[in-house]
């Protein structure tokens, strides 16, 4: 059966001396497919392999993995194999979005579209600290965890429905995978948690509310991006089930940037005041 499937890279592997495997992430879930001869410098199929390639892929279904016959790269996304660092988050992206979709035919398009719309910015973004990457991928992490149904409330208190914005500090439950009010962790005191200011709480919840593409602003300060890395790293290991490698190799790099000390869990942890999300 010979089809056409719009389709993001997410993983490219060599296959013997000419072929290259896929893993694809379509509009109806993740699919992986064999493209024949791709590896040789005059095959049409290479541009389309590429990792985050964006494409068009005309493939025909067996009983085993797909074969790639002809494709038609919409979006290379050349920028992001421009910098060790974008090629490192977009690497941590695919492989998110790629866990929360189940096998094709039989995902939504969303984790297809929220996918694009991230490759998409993390190519476009002309600045690349890793404030900028970190915050995005902050957002979406708090993404997929929606998308997976794993997402913990961030208005409401998970053990007395208190509203969690208006305290000064709230925590993070790791064994709950929920925030609680300060007078539950009082009132629960074997509880471990960990202390998120609830500034930080409407930020987390603006991101989650804001459609993932109409993105505007989003700027976050270090200290709230190296805090919500951690709650949010913890809810999707322990409550998605999604604790992808690509995180580890991320770690490494920030690491060698310096960038990798983690936040205090005591009250000097604050936003800072630098936190911005908006819709465009
Ligand atoms: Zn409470």
């Amino acid at each position: 059966m010979q089809q056409n499937v719009t389709a993001i890279v997410l993983r490219s592997r060599p296959y013997g001396e000419s072929h290259t495997t896929l893993q694809l992430l379509t509009e109806a879930g993740s699919l992986s497919a064999m493209a024949r001869g791709a590896k040789k410098p005059q095959s049409r199929l290479r541009a389309a392999t590429a990792m985050c390639a964006k494409a068009v892929f005309t493939i025909r279904r067996g009983s085993g993995m797909a074969t790639v016959l002809q494709a038609e790269v919409l979006d290379s996304h050349r920028g992001i194999h421009e910098s060790l660092d974008k090629a490192a988050y977009a690497a941590y992206f695919c492989d998110l979005a790629g866990a929360a979709a189940p096998p094709y035919p039989d995902g939504g398009r969303d984790a297809f579209v929220l996918l694009d719309a991230l490759l998409t910015r993390l190519d476009a973004d002309t600045q690349t600290e890793i404030d900028r990457l970190g915050a995005l991928a902050r957002f979406l992490e708090i993404k997929i965890l929606r998308l997976v149904g794993a997402n913990p409330s961030y208005e409401f208190c998970g053990e007395c429905g208190n509203a969690l914005m208006e305290q000064p500090s709230v925590g993070y439950v790791v064994s709950r995978g929920a925030f609680f009010c300060r007078q539950c962790l009082l009132k629960l005191p074997i509880l471990r948690s960990m202390e998120v200011p609830g500034k930080v709480m409407q930020v987390i919840d603006a991101m989650d509310k804001v459609p993932y593409t109409q993105l505007g602003q989003l700027r976050l300060s270090p200290v709230t991006i190296r805090l919500l890395r951690q709650v949010l790293r913890l809810q999707l290991s322990e409550y998605a089930g999604i604790s992808p490698k690509s995180g580890k190799v991320l770690e490494e790099i920030l690491r060698s940037f310096g960038e990798w000390d983690s936040p205090s869990g005591d009250s000097s942890v604050d936003a800072r005041g630098g936190d911005e999300v908006n819709g465009s």
